[in-house]
């Protein structure tokens, strides 16, 4: 015990109390307290299941987020609970998840977050690739067998479209498929940064018939015993338990049953995976934020200097209530943007029409902006409150601090947010006819 308690902390910094204080089960319990208001009472009760797996399943197994825990090893107990992904509801693949949405994918988020913030991240990815074998199974038994395995935790996935000389360009894209006369493909090329690669069972990646064309881009599910995948690991120091992949395509044939969207495709099924892609990372970025302010609340209502809890120096409350306010405010945003997405699922019969769709690129690249941007703020913030224990390696705060400095970046920066933006007022102001 003594051992695995060394493993976690190289000392301990802040006293018994106030450590003891900031458990997973008293920060959930400022979250429910706070959110409490703004959820309905099915939301609220999903959320504390979630949070109640969580406390038990880091208690059972004594898991203290150190750095020589392996995160992908909890995924299956994480998909027997359904807290993989809850976007949808997968009748298709006999889950039938009663609680499911975008709404809820924000509570799921919640209470994963919490608990291990780079499990949460990785288990992001996993969605990511979840979302295109579930938009184009086609009901082809290999694809619905692979979004099973995915949604139940069997294994993670990856969603692979960055390469070393394509990132924010992504439609300009260098790796080539080639049709062969059976519906195969062959792929030939190199891609990196893709989270959870080196450890996915599967991955959807995209390749293009002609080099720099978008028009010609395809999209695939590989599956990684294949000959011709080879992938190594891209080491990223601010989420060291995040394994991410720079993979070589040589020679890869990929049979017809597992091309999601042929030549021509690709670039369509890219965009449509780009709105769920940027909401998903504004919902873990507010998650990051709720982590990082439930510890900063619990830890300045208890830690003294002067002989006064450091929250009524005015310094510390009012940058605490400030960053407070901003997130509460944010939170109601993305909570009314998630109800209205899941009232226009369910009154389309499962499915956005495109014109729908194409109207939340803009919202979902505002949310993405903002709570990435919030979520830099508030973690830096939060940790600055906490003086020398928000830097120390005793809480998750230096996680915390790490994680959010590379939400700006995943998903596409922030200054394509900001280009996707104008070019979206631009269309609006055009449609004024003013
Ligand atoms: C931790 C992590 C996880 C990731 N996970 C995945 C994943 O799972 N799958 C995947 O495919 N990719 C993933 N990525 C890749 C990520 O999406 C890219 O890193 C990102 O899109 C930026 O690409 P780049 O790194 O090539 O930077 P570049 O595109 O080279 O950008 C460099 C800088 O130039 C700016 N810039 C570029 N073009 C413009 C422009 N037109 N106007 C203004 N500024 C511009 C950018 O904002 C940035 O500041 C991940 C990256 C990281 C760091």
């Amino acid at each position: 015990m003594e051992e695995k308690k060394l493993n976690k902390f190289m000392d301990q910094a802040i006293n018994d109390e106030i450590l003891e204080k900031l458990s997973l089960k008293n920060r959930y319990q400022f979250l429910n307290t706070t959110l409490m208001t703004a959820l309905e009472p099915e939301q609220l009760n999903f959320l504390k299941k979630a949070e109640k797996f969580c406390i038990r399943y880091e208690k059972k197994n004594d898991i203290t987020h150190s750095g020589d825990e392996d995160l992908y090893e909890w995924i299956p107990d994480f998909g027997k609970e359904g807290l993989i992904s809850r976007v949808h509801p997968f009748d298709e693949i006999d889950l039938s998840y009663p609680e499911n949405g975008l709404a809820v994918e924000l509570l799921r988020c919640l209470a994963l977050n919490f608990f291990d913030p780079q499990f949460s991240m990785g288990g992001g990815a996993t969605v990511l690739a979840i979302n295109p074998v579930y938009e184009h199974h086609e009901n082809i038994p290999i694809r619905l067998e692979v979004l099973k395995k995915f949604v139940t935790g069997e294994t993670p996935g990856a969603i692979l479209i960055t390469e070393p000389e394509r990132g924010s360009d992504a439609v300009h894209m260098l790796s080539l498929c080639e049709e062969q006369p059976d519906g195969s493909f062959i792929l030939n090329g190199e891609k990196i940064y893709n989270t959870n690669a080196p450890k996915a069972g599967y991955v959807v990646a995209y390749a293009t018939a002609e080099k720099n064309n978008g028009n010609t881009m395809a999209q695939f599910l590989i599956d990684t015993t294949w000959d011709g995948w080879n992938c190594d690991r891209v080491f990223i120091p601010w989420v060291p338990r995040v394994w991410l992949g720079h993979e070589h395509f040589v020679n890869l044939r990929v049979p017809k049953e597992f091309v999601l969207g042929g030549i021509g495709k690709g670039r369509e099924h890219l965009f449509e995976g780009l709105v769920p892609e940027r909401i998903g990372i504004a919902l873990d970025s507010t998650s990051q934020c709720w982590n990082a302010i439930a510890h900063a609340a619990i830890y300045v209502n208890n830690r003294k200097q002067f002989d006064q809890e450091i929250l009524k120096f005015q310094g510390v409350g009012f940058l605490l209530t400030d960053l407070w306010a901003r997130l509460t405010n944010v939170t109601l945003g993305l909570l009314r943007f998630c109800e209205k997405y899941d009232e226009k699922v369910e009154k389309f019969g499962g499915e956005l029409p495109k014109n729908l769709s194409q109207a939340m690129v803009a919202s979902a690249s505002m949310f993405k902006y903002h709570c990435t941007s919030l979520s830099m703020q508030i973690c830096y913030e939060a940790a600055n409150l906490m003086g020398g224990a928000g830097l120390c390696d005793n809480t998750l705060m230096h996680d915390l601090l790490n994680i959010s400095r590379i939400q700006e970046i995943v998903g596409g920066s922030r200054q394509i947010q900001q280009y996707i933006m104008s070019m979206a007022m631009r269309t609006l102001y055009k449609m004024t006819g003013i």
